[in-house]
C-alpha cells in the first residue's frame, strides 16, 4: 500500500487528528496533489485556524497553483503572528520572485538569513542572482523548489531531468500525441472536414506528399515542412481540421494544449516550449500543432510583462531552429485572433503561410450537412433549402442546429415510444431562427485599423466581406 494509501486509511479512524491531517497533506504536497493537499490544509486550518504550519502549506500550495496573491495572505497571516518565522520569511521571498519582484525577494530572503543563517537555500539563492546559476542541465526553477530537500530529490530527478540538455530521448509526451501507427489517429480525417480543399491541399503539400515521395522531393531540392498559420473565425473547424491532419499523416503527430506550456514558475514556460520543439525535432518527421496560437505569441509592443515577452523570444527562436535542425517538422497554430499575434511570427522560415479559414461556402456546407446528417434519421432532406438558410453558418452553427432538431425530434420519439425521423422542416426552422456566430467576428474586422503587417490578413478577410452578396 503507498505512504498516501496508508495515510488515508488511517484518516478514515481519525478524521479530525491534526497531526494525521498535516502528515496526509505534506505527502500530498510532495507528490503535488494539490487539489487534495489543499483541501486538506483547509480542514486542519477549519479545526485550527491559527495552525502555523498548515498556513504556510497552504501558501505553498497556492503559490503551486499560481495563485500568488492567495499564498501572500496567508504567509503574512503567519507573520503576524509569528514575526521570526524563517520558513514564512522563505516562502514570501519565491512568491516575491515568481511576482518578478526581485528586490523584495531578496529582502525576504536576507530577513530570513539574519533570522536564522543555518536555513540558506541555494536553489532560491541561484534564483535571485546572488550565486552563480548552476548550468540550465542542473538548475531549473521547478515547483519542487519548495519543498524539502530530502523529501523531493528523487522526484525531481524524475520529473525534470535536463529540461536545456538537447540529447534524446525526450520522457515527455503531450497528452495529444499520435505515432505513426495509432489506431486511435485514423478516428478524424480530411474526409470528416467539409471544405478547406485547398487547406488540405496545403498540408498534403508540406508533409503528406514528402514523405510519399522523399526521393521525388530530393530530386527537386524540395524540403518538408514550415510553418501555417490558421486563422478566421470561432467555430468554422480550424481545430477540427488539426485534428483531421492526425488521421492523414502518417507521422508522429502532438498537439499541443495551452496548460502543457503554462507554468506559474518563472522560466518555465520557455523551458516547456523548448522541450516541445526538442521533442519534435527528436521524432522528425513529425506535425506540431498549437490551437489558440495567440497567447503563446502576443504582439511584444502591447505586452507590459517581460516574461510573457521571454515566452514569446523563446517561440520564435524555437520556430527559427536557431540551435537545431526544424526541416521535416511541420508547425500549424490556429487563432481567432491573427492580429494580436506578434508580426514577427509572420518572417520567412516561420508562420509565413496564412490561411484565412471562413465561414463554409455553399458547396462546403452541402459537405458539412451530409456529414452531420450521416447516420441520422433524416426525412426528406433538402440540401438547396438547408443550405441557403445556413449562409454565413459556422460548422459549430449548423452542428448545433442538428443537434437541436435530434434533440426535438427524440423528445417526440420519447413521447410517442416510436422512432420520429428529424423532419427536414424542423431543420430549416431551427437554422431560419438562428444567427450565424461568425457575425460578431466579421464586424470586429471591419471596426480595425490594420497595422502595415496585418494588411495580408485584413485582405482576405475583407475580399470575404465583399464577396457576400447583400441582401
Ligand atoms: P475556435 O476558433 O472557436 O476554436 P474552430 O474554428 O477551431 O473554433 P472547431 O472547434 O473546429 O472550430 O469547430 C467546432 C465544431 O463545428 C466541430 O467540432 C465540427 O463539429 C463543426 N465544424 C466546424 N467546421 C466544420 C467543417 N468544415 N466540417 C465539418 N464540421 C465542422
Amino acid at each position: 500500500m503507498s505512504r498516501l494509501q496508508t495515510l488515508r486509511e488511517a484518516l478514515n479512524h481519525a478524521p479530525d487528528n491534526t497531526a494525521l491531517l498535516l502528515l496526509y497533506g505534506h505527502a500530498c504536497l510532495d507528490e503535488l496533489h494539490l487539489e487534495e493537499a489543499r483541501e486538506i490544509f483547509g480542514r486542519i486550518l477549519n479545526l485550527e485556524p491559527e495552525h502555523i504550519e498548515a498556513q504556510l502549506c497552504q501558501a505553498k500550495v497556492l503559490l503551486l497553483q499560481g495563485d500568488t496573491s492567495g499564498a501572500a495572505v496567508r504567509v503574512e497571516r503567519v507573520l503576524q503572528k509569528d514575526a521570526l518565522n524563517t520558513s514564512a520569511h522563505l516562502t514570501l521571498s519565491r512568491i516575491h520572485l515568481t511576482e518578478n519582484n526581485r528586490n523584495k525577494a531578496l529582502e525576504y530572503y536576507n530577513r530570513a538569513l539574519e533570522l536564522d543563517a543555518s536555513v540558506s537555500d541555494s536553489a532560491l539563492e541561484a534564483d535571485l542572482g546572488r550565486i552563480p546559476k548552476p548550468p540550465a542541465k542542473d538548475r531549473i526553477i521547478s515547483p519542487l523548489d519548495l519543498l524539502d530537500e530530502d523529501t523531493h530529490s528523487d522526484l525531481e530527478q524524475e520529473l525534470f531531468e535536463d529540461p536545456f540538455d538537447d540529447t534524446p530521448p525526450y520522457e515527455w509526451r503531450p497528452e495529444t500525441f499520435f505515432a505513426p501507427n495509432d489506431s486511435e489517429r485514423f478516428r478524424v480525417t480530411f474526409s470528416d472536414v467539409g471544405g478547406m480543399d485547398a487547406l488540405k491541399e496545403e498540408i498534403r503539400l508540406k508533409i503528406i506528399y514528402p514523405l510519399q515521395h522523399a526521393e521525388l522531393y530530393k530530386a527537386y531540392g524540395r524540403k518538408s515542412g514550415g510553418g501555417i498559420l490558421l486563422y478566421g473565425p470561432p467555430g468554422c473547424g480550424k481545430t477540427l481540421i488539426l485534428r483531421a491532419t492526425a488521421g492523414e499523416v502518417a507521422c508522429n503527430y502532438f498537439a499541443i494544449g495551452l496548460h502543457e506550456v503554462f507554468d506559474p514558475y518563472y522560466g518555465s514556460i520557455e523551458r516547456n516550449l523548448h522541450q516541445i520543439f526538442e521533442t519534435a525535432r527528436a521524432n522528425a518527421p513529425c506535425v506540431l500543432v498549437f490551437d489558440e496560437i495567440d497567447s503563446l505569441a502576443p504582439d511584444r509592443r502591447h505586452v507590459r510583462d517581460s516574461q510573457m515577452r521571454n515566452v514569446v523570444n523563446q517561440f520564435l527562436s524555437e520556430l527559427d531552429g536557431l540551435r537545431s535542425d526544424n526541416q521535416r517538422i511541420l508547425v500549424i497554430g490556429a487563432t481567432n485572433s491573427p492580429w494580436q499575434l506578434d508580426p514577427a511570427l509572420r518572417r520567412p522560415g516561420r508562420f509565413d503561410q496564412a490561411i484565412f479559414v471562413p465561414p463554409p461556402d455553399d458547396d462546403a456546407r452541402k459537405q458539412i450537412i451530409h456529414l452531420l446528417g450521416k447516420d441520422k434519421p433524416i426525412a426528406k432532406l433538402d440540401d438547396a433549402a438547408l443550405i441557403q438558410a445556413t449562409a454565413g453558418f459556422s460548422g459549430a452553427d449548423m452542428r448545433w442546429v442538428f443537434d437541436r432538431a435530434t434533440e426535438l425530434a427524440l423528445a417526440d420519439a420519447l413521447h410517442s415510444g416510436k422512432t420520429v425521423p428529424i423532419h427536414h422542416d424542423l431543420l430549416l426552422k431551427i437554422a431560419q431562427n438562428h444567427s450565424p456566430s461568425t457575425q460578431a467576428w466579421l464586424d470586429g474586422v471591419n471596426q480595425h485599423t490594420p497595422t502595415a503587417h496585418q494588411d495580408a490578413l485584413y485582405n482576405e478577410v475583407r475580399k470575404f466581406i465583399q464577396a457576400i452578396p447583400k441582401k
